[in-house]
């Protein structure tokens, strides 16, 4: 058999400013390239462990995982394969299959298929449709409420901190103290949260958190970041009775090289950015002010945006579209020349968008190469 190349060149981010909201928080600072490099090997976590891959002492990933757990003020830590596992072992460890469990009305596929795999029902709180797509407190304690009325048993309530839509940021400790009044835990999935904006888990009323390294930690990843509460420890990380010291849900070891590595690496650059993250909310809010200026561009979700993560409904890109020889393609096409990336091939009616993480100028340089594309095409 012989194999081809498989297309491995990748230069996205060196030549280019992406602006894809998925990327914008995984891209890793210079320690945690190195950290990479060095634990790139297989198992390469596993020298000196002991049976149990949280307790690793070398490298420090004992003392990184109860950092991890201060970082989100929540009892207890671990690492799992991204947000997504996370949400499966909390499901799968509280819940029985059959069970109902409710989520918002902009909750994330992988809540989705996390839930059909643990054989879960799911009940939805809607959002309040066009143009915010808001999820509201009143919203959970109306389904809660009926659910109750039913006489129907709640085994968790699952809430979607920042959703990948719209942006939106959520009230957490009103859906949690809700959730609380009813006897149900709150599961906060804080993919696109932990790691931008500060996450305390007490303050926001969560039972569990879950968080993504590769899309908000700077991390390589595959990873992720599940934090509980100390009262649900026995049922989330119940041991092996085979094996005395493996966790069930973690299936014995999560991470055993590279993505823990990075993460680990990339924490106290993470630290130092959450405190910036006003500025982050304030330089998208202004891009968003220079994109709305132009008549046919309005941001949807939540406004004034308090996330980077922004969606447009862009009617003028469309129009502009219609009458382009290259179609839909144009837009991709302009600002592909300027060197910017990350708005989905053809895409014109609406499109997702962040510029989280780059320079001033280069934040600049995205709000006037949209505003010049538009002008080369309304003169003409
Ligand atoms: C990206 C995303 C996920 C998936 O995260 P993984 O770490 O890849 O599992 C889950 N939820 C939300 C809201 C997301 O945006």
């Amino acid at each position: 058999m012989e194999c081809q190349d498989y297309g491995l060149k990748r230069d996205t981010e060196r030549n280019n400013l992406n602006l894809n909201p998925l990327q914008r928080g995984g891209v890793l600072p210079v320690e945690a390239r190195k950290a990479l490099y060095e634990f790139s090997d297989g198992y390469s976590a596993c020298d000196y462990c002991a049976g149990r891959l949280d307790e690793i002492s070398k490298p420090d990933i004992k003392g990184f995982i109860d950092d991890l757990a201060t970082f989100i003020n929540i009892d207890h830590a671990r690492t799992v394969h991204g947000a997504r596992e996370g949400k499966f072992a909390v499901m799968h460890s509280l819940c029985k299959p059959g069970d109902t469990i409710v989520i918002d009305g902009n909750a994330h596929y992988t809540t989705h298929v996390a839930a059909e795999r643990a054989g879960l029902n799911m009940v939805e709180v809607p959002n309040t449709d066009y143009p915010n797509y808001e999820i509201r407190p009143e919203g959970y304690k109306e389904v809660l409420d009926d659910l109750n009325d039913n006489g129907e048993d709640i085994s968790l309530v699952l809430l979607t901190h920042v959703d990948g839509n719209y942006g939106n940021l959520t009230d957490s400790s009103s859906i949690g103290k809700i959730a609380h009044d009813t006897g149900v835990p709150l599961l906060l999935n804080c993919a696109y949260s932990m790691g931008r904006l500060p996450i305390d888990a007490k303050k926001l009323k969560a039972d569990f958190v879950v968080g993504s390294g590769h899309k908000s930690m700077a991390a390589s990843g595959p990873i992720g970041v599940l934090g509980l509460k100390d009262e649900w420890a026995d049922t989330v990380l119940q041991r092996s009775d085979r094996h005395a010291v493996k966790e069930l849900e973690m299936l014995g070891c999560t991470s055993r090289g590279a993505p823990i590595a990075s993460l680990m690496a990339s924490l106290p650059f993470v630290i130092e950015r959450l405190k910036k993250w006003d500025e982050e909310v304030n330089s998208t809010r202004k891009f968003v002010d220079t994109m709305e200026r132009m008549k046919g561009v309005t941001q949807l979700g939540i406004k004034p945006t308090e996330h980077d993560l922004v969606r447009f409904e862009t009617p003028l890109f469309d129009n502009i579209a219609e009458n382009h020889p290259r179609r839909g393609f144009f837009l991709y096409e302009e600002l592909k020349k300027r060197n910017i990336v990350g708005i989905k091939r053809g895409q014109t009616k609406w499109f997702k968008c962040s510029i989280y993480g780059f320079s001033k100028e280069q934040k600049d340089y995205i709000g006037e190469s949209f505003v010049n594309i538009v002008n080369k095409y309304l003169d003409m």
